[in-house]
């Protein structure tokens, strides 16, 4: 299979490829030159197998260039029951007779959804790299889920560093405490005097150094990474075939949303001919996706619009994502959907209306819904009143949406992004007390911080970066 951009470059190469490199040279994301699909039979016969399995079936058609042998064991290596906490690693749990239900995606090593796409990326990265004879620095900038979710996936990994940038003092307790106590010579958690829109400029200030950037081997795992983005599509299937539907019956989809890339992969899951009706896109307060699909026009919410929210994950006003879905809207038409980028980065708005794209997005099966803080508290009492079962805001979002989104006869499938634990300051104004949470969790903010502090300002990053490496060689 090869990938090209979604703005026209025509040749990004194959899977490995890709997964090491972040933007395509024309500014664009990585995209399949097509999508395979199942028909029916062969779906039949995905529906018995193990979670390594399944995503082997279905991230397969997308990688040529792993051979079969290696790639089933790096699948194997990744979702497994210790490190997931059960052998469906992905679980699905009813609530109740409500017809909805929850996929579980966040019993792995941080907690959150993001573990499911990241620990795959840690395998590999240390596979492609080994083969490759490279070394990868990733530099990132977390306001919490995706930091963690990368140092756990790339601990102890060999030929790989974590730098990643926090805004000091920013995040809960917990998340801090998740990342600053990891004490692995691989991992460094810099604290930076700002706001989290500082640690995206610092991150892009070393990008643009070109030099340093080649120098040091400079690279990233975000949320545009399409090897994240196929891994997320494998639990849609695990979900669906946990129903034990009939065959060719719909199931819907509810997912708390921000930078669109887990919902993405649920569309990837429907193009490739899982029976997925509804896909619906939950957001909080920051609606920038809930205007779009009401409307027919996509206009990005600048840095200062957008709200500290109770589902933090969630607080995007561009979603970096959507750029895939649009180009696919658009029939794959690369021009097209420069056309519309170029309109994105000048801050004006992407208007559909009355086009056979707005068409498409019409019967693409995409709805979405918003929520605020008051309604998240009263799903997360609800939720626990009525099911005995604690969720977290992110998770709330997406059972309040869901909910409204139902079909009598449809099963619901709403996706667990995140555990209570993880955001327990809101779950206790909720139901007036604070989340269990796993025991290798239990004290962890009294361990000893692993964490630098320094200013916000990109030569100083820089100079941390060039010391720390330059003692490893
Ligand atoms: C990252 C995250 C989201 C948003 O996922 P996207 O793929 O960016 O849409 C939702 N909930 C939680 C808990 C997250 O960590």
């Amino acid at each position: 299979m090869q990938y090209v951009s979604t703005r026209g470059f025509a040749d990004l190469g194959t899977f490995t490829d890709v997964l090491l490199s972040g933007l395509a040279p024309d500014g664009g994301l990585a995209m399949p030159l097509r999508i395979p699909t199942f028909n029916q039979p062969e779906l039949e016969r995905l529906r018995l197998l193990s979670y390594p399995e399944l995503a082997y079936e279905v991230m397969r058609p997308f990688i040529c260039d792993i051979p079969e042998a290696d790639l089933r064991r790096l699948l194997e290596d990744t979702y497994r029951p210790e490190v997931f906490g059960s052998a469906d690693i992905t679980p699905l749990t009813p609530l109740g007779q409500s017809g909805l239900s929850l996929l579980e995606l966040s019993n792995g090593p941080s907690l959150a959804f993001k573990d499911m796409a990241m620990q795959f990326l840690g395998h590999a990265f240390e596979y492609v790299l080994e083969k490759r004879d490279q070394r990868v620095n990733i530099l990132g900038a977390t306001s919490g889920d995706t930091g963690s979710a990368a140092e756990y996936a790339m601990r102890g990994k060999q030929r790989v560093n974590v730098f990643m940038l926090s805004p000091r003092g920013r995040m809960s307790r917990f998340q801090q405490a998740q990342m600053y106590s990891l004490d692995e010579p691989n991992i460094f958690n810099i604290a930076v005097e700002g706001v989290f829109d500082d640690c995206q400029d610092l991150v892009k200030g070393v990008n643009a150094d070109a030099e340093f950037k080649a120098r040091y081997d400079i690279g990233a795992v975000n949320s545009i990474n399409w090897g994240r983005v196929l891994a997320q599509a494998v639990y849609y299937f695990k979900g669906y075939f946990a129903l034990g539907l009939p065959q060719g019956a719909e199931a819907d989809f509810c997912v708390p949303s921000g930078n669109f890339g887990n919902v993405f992969a649920g569309y990837l899951a429907k193009m490739m001919g899982l029976p997925i009706g509804q896909l619906i896109v939950a957001s909080n307060e920051n609606s920038v996706l809930h205007e779009f699909f009401g409307s027919g026009i996509y206009h990005v919410w600048p840095a200062d619009r957008v709200a500290v929210t109770s589902s933090p994950s969630m607080d995007i006003g561009k979603a970096s994502n959507f750029e895939r879905f649009l180009y696919l809207m658009a029939g794959s038409d690369p021009a097209q959907t420069a056309e519309w980028w170029a309109e994105v980065a000048a801050g004006r708005p992407v208007d559909l209306r009355g086009t056979a794209h707005w068409d498409a997005v019409g019967t693409s099966g995409f709805r979405a819904g918003r929520s605020t803080h008051a309604d998240r508290l009263a799903t997360i009492r609800r939720v626990d009143a009525e099911f005995g079962r604690l969720i977290d805001p992110h998770t709330a979002d997406g059972v309040l949406v869901g909910a409204r989104f139902r079909r009598e006869g449809v099963p619901m499938v709403c996706l667990e992004t995140a555990l209570p634990a993880k955001f327990g300051e809101t779950v206790q104004e909720a139901v007036g007390r604070m989340p269990q949470r796993p025991a290798q969790f239990e004290g962890i903010e009294d361990l000893p911080r692993h964490c630098e502090v320094l200013p916000n300002d990109a030569e100083a990053l820089k100079h941390f970066i060039a010391e720390k490496l330059d003692r490893q060689d």
